[in-house]
């Protein structure tokens, strides 16, 4: 099976370009956001903000990646949640939550299962340095702080939700800032990584340079 992993901070394009490129190259685009998510937004539906709380609900949280012509969805405790995960409050809580060791523990197997029986472009923060350490191509992705927010800020207007600007700009730095300072699995350069800055280009040619470094990885 073939892996690729692609990290970065949040806002850089890692999703819509895995995608992409997933479907060219006709493997499976595996957004572990979205299982940090599903377990923030169990946190929010039932009300919890302490950390034991969360470690001792996990039994109890049941998270599942299903594939629908090649399409990820996300079900939480057998409901679908897809689109019910993207807001800014539940990107906050899925940071918060993915700072726990015992919440990154829970999802590894989940995550690994999926690249052993598949060819896999998934993307995060930790895929390279701690879920698939001998991926084939490893690609840490990135953009200014101002591009990212203002991608950020127009997908969520498109989705008719009510943000502002600085709102956005705050939430991402905040995230950015934990996400990288956590003890476990923070965001870092793998040492095998090929950095891509997409600041100065545009989504066609951002998947072209990614693209780029997979060819020339796998050849
Ligand atoms: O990628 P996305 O913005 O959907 O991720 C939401 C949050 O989940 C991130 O800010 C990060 O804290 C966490 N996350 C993580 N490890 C991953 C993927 C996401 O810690 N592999």
């Amino acid at each position: 099976m073939i892996a690729i992993a692609i990290d970065g901070p949040a806002g850089a394009g890692k999703s819509t370009i895995a995608r992409a490129i997933a479907r060219e190259m006709s493997f499976i685009y595996v957004d572990t956001g979205a299982l940090y998510r599903a377990i923030g937004l169990y946190m929010i539906k039932n009300r919890m903000d302490d950390d034991e709380l969360i470690v001792s609900s996990l039994n109890k949280i049941k998270v599942d990646l299903k594939f629908i012509d090649k399409e990820q969805k996300i079900f939480l405790c057998e409901r679908e949640v897809s689109g019910e995960i993207r807001t800014p409050e539940v990107s906050m809580m899925a940071s918060r939550v993915s700072a726990i060791l015992a919440v990154r523990e829970f999802l590894l197997d989940l995550q690994r299962g999926l690249a052993e029986k598949n060819n896999v472009i998934m993307d995060g923060r930790d895929i390279g340095t701690v879920i698939l350490p001998d991926a084939d191509v490893k690609i840490f992705l990135t953009a200014s702080l101002e591009k990212r927010t203002d991608r950020r800020y127009k997908e969520m207007l498109e989705k008719g939700l009510n943000v502002t600007y600085d709102g956005i700009l705050n939430d991402i730095k905040k995230r950015d800032y934990d996400d990288s300072h956590r003890k476990v699995a923070p965001l870092k350069l793998a040492t095998d990584a090929v950095v891509v800055d997409t600041s100065e280009y545009n989504l066609e040619e951002s998947i072209n340079l990614v693209l780029d470094v997979i060819k020339k990885k796998l050849s």
